[in-house]
């Protein structure tokens, strides 16, 4: 199954901001594609072209072989379930008057699935992403960051996604606590065979899980390749700039 995304990201209808400009790039179910580039390079964008959350006036977003970027809204409603996200303010996006439970079964729910149907793979999903079972009752702001970023990964993965896009997800996390969860979307991308598009601003992390990095500026693509080609013979003198300020 692939992904291919190219066009123009755009905003507004008065002041137009062209945020991402030819981008192509492609992501297969098991392998993570690793988006990286300094605040404003349009990363972000990316992700919400993926969602079709933001406009796109050019080019083509291959879903398996289908072009969903001139979709209407309910044209795309069926696949929306495919393309999952999770934001990197995980409390921002969890509803704090929702017990966890409902957090994760709601969206099957309204797939189709029934209470009983969602309850229980539910249940399944935060032991997959190691919560204890008495989380389902329990509310988001009983959670720590981290753990809400589990529930988080929990929600998109009731909605059996084909790809999952991450945004900042540990971003925001202390470093021992970003690697638990580092572990745990490897661990799930590989088991689930999703295709993972990890968006980051921090080179290591993107080092640690990615199979194909791409490296934006100012809206464009600067540097496309494996880890070890981006890590280890950086072309774009920005790509060097950026190595050069991992310590
Ligand atoms: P960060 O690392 O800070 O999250 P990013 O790489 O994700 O940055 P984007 O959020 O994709 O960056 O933003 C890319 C560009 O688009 C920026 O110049 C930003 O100001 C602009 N932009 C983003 N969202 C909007 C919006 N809703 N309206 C207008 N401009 C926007
Ligand atoms: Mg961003």
């Amino acid at each position: 199954r692939k992904t291919y995304v190219t066009g123009h990201g755009w905003f507004g209808k008065k002041r137009v901001v062209r945020a991402v400009d030819d981008v192509s790039f492609r992501v297969r179910r098991g392998e993570t594609l690793g988006i990286v580039g300094e605040s404003g390079s349009g990363k972000s964008t990316i992700g919400k072209c993926l969602l079709k959350l933001v406009g796109i006036d050019g080019g083509q977003m291959l879903f398996d072989g289908q072009d969903i970027a001139p979709l209407s809204e309910s044209a795309f409603r069926p696949l929306r379930k495919d393309i999952q996200m999770i934001f990197q303010d995980p409390f921002a996006s969890l509803n704090p008057r929702q017990t966890v439970g409902r957090i994760i079964s709601d969206g099957p729910i309204a797939a189709g699935k029934t209470r009983e149907q969602a309850h229980a793979r539910a249940r399944e999903l935060l032991e997959l992403v190691r919560l204890d079972a008495s989380a389902f009752d329990r509310y988001p702001n009983q959670f720590s960051g981290g753990q809400r970023q589990r529930i988080g990964i929990a929600r998109a993965l009731a909605l059996d996604p084909k790809v999952l896009v991450a945004d900042e997800s540990v971003s925001a996390l202390d470093v021992s606590v970003q690697a638990q969860v580092l572990e745990l979307l490897r661990d799930l991308q590989q088991r689930l065979r999703i295709g993972l598009v990890f968006i980051t601003h921090d080179l290591r992390v993107a080092a640690q899980i990615c199979n194909a990095v791409l490296v934006m500026h100012q809206g464009k693509v600067v540097e496309y390749g494996s880890p070890s080609q981006i890590f280890d013979a950086p072309q774009h003198g920005y790509t060097q700039r950026l190595i050069g300020a991992v310590p």
